[in-house]
């Protein structure tokens, strides 16, 4: 156990506790449906990601999994009418997953925060909200940067963003011509561009 004045230690630890509830939230939706906490996940993609991002690879990528936990799952998700495979052209070694009418119905069902850990966030006020997501932010960024996590498409590993010190009193996205104040950095955004910035 760490040391009670260990802070950091201490973060870790309650990040750790907190993967465990959402893991055990997942199993939990999962049950419902009759299938497991990484199929829920699996479909979850399948469901909310563009066509390159569907490709078993990517999904693995995405949930830093083992490829035969994702093949398994996808193969599932396909029994269970979920699912749908295809053959991608563009690389013949890959297989595109793609929801029927079911797996999205039950995605929709599925909605994988749980809403106790969801109303006791709403419930904070933003003054402590905003430092400790811009602290998870930059940890996470510094992760993706030393290659301990391969996907990241947070505004603070895109190339579009311009931090407050390059230009002017905000950060910025130089593709949406927005400001980014610390509250709305993106942690997932559908317009990143990997690389370093212009
Ligand atoms: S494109 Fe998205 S991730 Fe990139 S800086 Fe703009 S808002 Fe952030």
């Amino acid at each position: 156990m760490p040391a009670a004045d260990d802070l950091d230690q201490q973060i870790i630890d309650s990040i750790r506790i907190l993967a465990l509830a959402d893991r055990a939230w997942l199993r939990s939706i999962g049950d419902l449906h009759g299938i497991s906490a990484t199929q829920v996940q699996v479909l979850d993609l399948a469901c909310n990601s563009p066509r390159e991002r569907r490709r078993v690879s990517a999904i693995t990528r995405e949930l830093n999994a083992r490829i035969a936990a994702i093949t398994e799952a996808a193969d599932i998700l396909v029994e269970r009418g979920m699912l749908t495979r295809e053959a991608d052209e563009s690389d013949l070694r890959a297989t595109i997953l793609n929801p029927t009418p079911l797996g999205r119905r039950t995605n929709a069902t599925a909605y994988i925060t749980a809403p106790s850990l969801t109303a006791r966030l709403r419930r904070s006020p933003a003054t402590h909200k905003v430092p400790a997501y811009n602290l998870m932010l930059n940890t996470l960024a510094d992760l993706y940067n030393d290659d301990t996590i391969e996907t990241l498409r947070s505004c603070l590993t895109c190339r579009f963003f311009r931090p407050a010190e390059v230009d002017g009193k905000v950060s910025k996205c130089w593709k949406l011509k927005e400001k980014l104040p610390p509250d709305k950095l993106r942690i997932d955004c559908k317009f990143y561009a990997a690389g370093e910035a212009e």
